[in-house]
C-alpha cells in the first residue's frame, strides 16, 4: 500500500488524511479489574456491583491477575514490548457514571509498549497491499458505568454493572492514511483479540469501541491538528466518521479557518460528526500514581505462561494454510479471518484426512473448496452461520470421504448436503437410503449412452461435422438419464467410444 492512494481533492490541491485509533477493548474475564464482581453482558442493572465498584469509602482495589494476563497475552500477540514494571495512575474527573471521581488507568508506565499489526487492503489476496501499523502502547484501565437518559423524560438512571470492568486501551500510531486502512486495521485487531480470547470483539455490545483521531495535511507537510471522535462502535461507522471528518477539515482549512483540537461525536443517522467539547489535555486530569496500588511487577514464569498459552495467530495460520496445505491466498484468508471458521475447518480437515487415510495436504483443497462454496452457500440460503450449522465438521468429512473414494459424484454431493441440512442425518445413511451411489456399471451406462445418441441423431450429425462443443451436451444428457449417478469418467470414455 503506497501512501499516495487516498487523497481528498480540494480547491488548493490534494490533501492527505492522517488517522490514529485508540481502541477500548473490554477484557474477557469472569471478574472486574479490581473487584470480584461479575462482568457478564446484559444482566439486570446494578446486579454486578461490588462495594469497590460503587466506590464505598474505605474499599481497596485488588488487581485481578487474569485481567493482567489477558492484556499481556494481547501485547505478545501484536509483537509488543511487555513492560515487567508498570504502574496505575488516577485520572481525575467528575461524572455521574464514575462514583470514585477518578478512573484508575496507566498514563506514565503502561503494561504494554510498542508493537505492530500488519494489515492488507486486498481481500482477494491478503499477501498484497500489505502495510504495518505501529502500536504505541496498550494500557489497562477501569471502565465507567452507564447512564441512561431516555428512560423517562425527566430522569436519568445509572447502571454500575460496567463500572470497574477491565479495559485494554490499544493506541495506534498515526499510521493510517485512508478510511479503508482504518477499517482493515480495526478488523484485523478484532480478529487478533478473538483468536487470543482476550476480548470478544462484539462492537454492537460495546465491548470494543474506537476513538478516531483524524487530521489532514498537504502531502509532505508536518502533521496537522487533529480532532478525536469518541466511542465509534462499528467498522463501517469508523470509516464514515473519517470520511466526513477529513472532508470537513479540508473545507475549514480551505476557507481560511483553523482546526481546533476537540472531541467530537459521531451521529450514525447522518454519518456526520459534531463538536462535543474542546479537547482536554493530560494535565486537566491531575494524573497521579494511585496510592492504593503497588506497581505491577511481572515475573518471568508468568510471562512464559502467557506466551505458552497463545494460540497460533491469524497471520501464521494463513501462511501455514498457503505453504503447507497449498490453499490459495484468498481461501487461506477467508478461512483464518475468524477464529471460529479456522477451528471448524481444522476439524473438517483432520477428520477428512483420517477417514480417507491421506495426509492433510492431499485433502485440504477439496475440504476448503467444499466448505467455502458448498457449505457456506447452503448455510447462507438458510440464513445460518457456522455457529448454528446443522452439519458438523465430522459430518462434512463423512460426505467428503464419499466423494473422495468415488462413491458419489460432486453433483450428488450437493443433493446429499441439502438433505443433511434438512434432516440432520449422516451422509452415508442418506446415500444408502436414497440409492445415490455412483455407478461404474458399464452396461447401464452404455445403454444410456446409446439411447441419448439415438434420441439426438441430429446433434450427433453436427458433432461429427465438427461441432465438438456438443460433447458436453451428450455428457449432460447421459448423466441426466443416469440420474446423476454415473461415474463421469466412465461416461466420458463410453461416449468417446460410441461417437467414434
Ligand atoms: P490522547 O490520549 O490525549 O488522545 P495521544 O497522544 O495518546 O493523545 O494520541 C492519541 C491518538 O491520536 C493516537 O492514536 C495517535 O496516533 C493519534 N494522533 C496523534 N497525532 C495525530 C494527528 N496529528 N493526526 C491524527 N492522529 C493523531
Ligand atoms: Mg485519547
Amino acid at each position: 500500500m503506497t501512501e499516495s492512494t487516498y487523497r481528498i481533492q480540494g480547491a488548493t490541491g490534494d490533501w492527505e488524511v492522517v488517522i490514529g485509533l485508540e481502541v477500548h477493548a473490554q477484557v474477557m474475564s469472569e471478574a472486574k479489574l479490581f473487584s470480584g464482581a461479575a462482568t457478564a453482558f446484559g444482566a439486570e442493572p446494578n446486579t454486578q456491583v461490588s462495594l469497590v465498584d460503587a466506590a464505598m469509602p474505605g474499599m481497596l482495589p485488588v488487581p485481578n491477575a487474569e485481567c493482567i494476563r489477558q492484556a499481556v497475552r494481547t501485547g505478545m500477540a501484536i509483537n509488543a514490548q511487555i513492560n515487567k514494571w508498570s504502574r496505575f495512575d488516577r485520572k481525575n474527573y467528575f461524572y455521574a457514571d464514575l462514583p470514585q471521581g477518578y478512573q484508575i488507568s496507566q498514563l506514565y508506565y503502561p503494561l504494554v509498549g510498542e508493537g505492530e499489526i500488519e494489515i492488507s487492503l486486498d481481500d482477494k489476496n491478503p499477501e498484497a497491499e500489505v502495510k504495518t501499523i505501529g502500536i504505541e502502547r496498550i494500557h489497562v484501565e477501569q471502565d465507567a458505568g452507564k447512564l441512561m437518559h431516555d428512560q423517562h423524560p425527566t430522569r436519568s438512571y445509572v447502571d454500575l454493572n460496567r463500572s470497574g470492568v477491565a479495559l485494554m486501551e490499544i493506541v495506534s500510531r498515526p499510521d493510517m492514511r485512508s478510511p479503508a486502512e482504518a477499517g482493515a486495521y480495526l478488523s484485523k485487531l478484532r480478529t487478533i483479540l478473538r483468536y487470543v480470547g482476550s476480548c470478544d470483539g462484539n462492537m454492537d455490545q460495546g465491548s470494543m469501541r474506537a476513538d478516531v483521531n483524524v487530521s489532514v495535511r498537504k502531502p509532505g507537510e508536518e502533521l496537522g491538528t487533529r480532532t478525536e471522535t469518541k466511542n465509534v462502535n462499528s467498522v463501517r461507522f469508523v470509516m464514515q466518521a473519517i470520511e466526513h471528518e477529513a472532508n470537513r477539515q479540508v473545507d475549514v482549512l480551505e476557507s481560511g479557518g483553523k482546526i481546533v483540537q476537540e472531541t467530537r461525536l459521531f451521529d450514525p443517522d447522518t454519518g456526520s460528526t459534531r463538536s462535543m467539547r474542546s479537547k482536554e489535555d493530560a494535565h486537566d486530569y491531575r494524573y497521579f500514581p494511585d496510592p492504593d496500588l503497588l506497581p505491577l511487577e511481572l515475573e518471568d514464569a508468568f510471562l512464559e505462561e502467557c506466551r505458552a498459552s497463545l494460540p497460533e495467530l491469524p497471520d501464521a495460520k494463513r501462511h501455514r494454510y498457503e505453504n503447507d496445505l497449498g490453499l490459495s491466498p484468498y481461501n487461506a484468508g477467508v478461512l483464518t479471518a475468524e477464529a471460529e471458521t479456522a477451528r471448524w475447518f481444522e476439524v473438517l480437515l483432520s477428520e477428512s484426512a483420517a477417514k480417507q487415510g491421506k495426509p492433510e495436504a492431499d485433502v485440504a483443497k477439496a475440504a476448503a473448496n467444499w466448505m467455502l462454496s458448498e457449505l457456506f452457500g447452503a448455510l447462507n440460503k438458510l440464513g445460518k452461520g457456522l455457529d448454528d450449522s446443522p452439519v458438523s465438521p465430522q459430518a462434512g468429512a463423512e460426505l467428503l470421504a464419499l466423494v473422495g473414494d468415488g462413491t458419489i459424484s460432486g453433483s450428488i454431493a450437493k443433493q446429499v448436503l441439502e438433505k443433511m441440512l434438512e434432516t440432520g442425518d449422516g451422509a452415508e445413511a442418506i446415500v444408502e437410503r436414497e440409492g445415490l451411489k455412483q455407478t461404474s456399471d458399464t452396461g447401464a451406462i452404455e445403454a444410456a449412452v446409446a439411447k441419448v445418441l439415438a434420441d439426438n441423431a441430429d446433434k450427433v450429425e453436427q458433432y461429427k461435422g465438427g461441432k465438438e462443443a456438443l460433447f458436453g451436451f451428450f455428457v449432460g444428457q447421459t448423466m441426466k438419464a443416469m440420474q446423476g449417478k454415473a461415474n463421469p469418467k466412465v461416461v466420458n470414455e463410453l461416449l468417446k467410444k460410441a461417437l467414434g
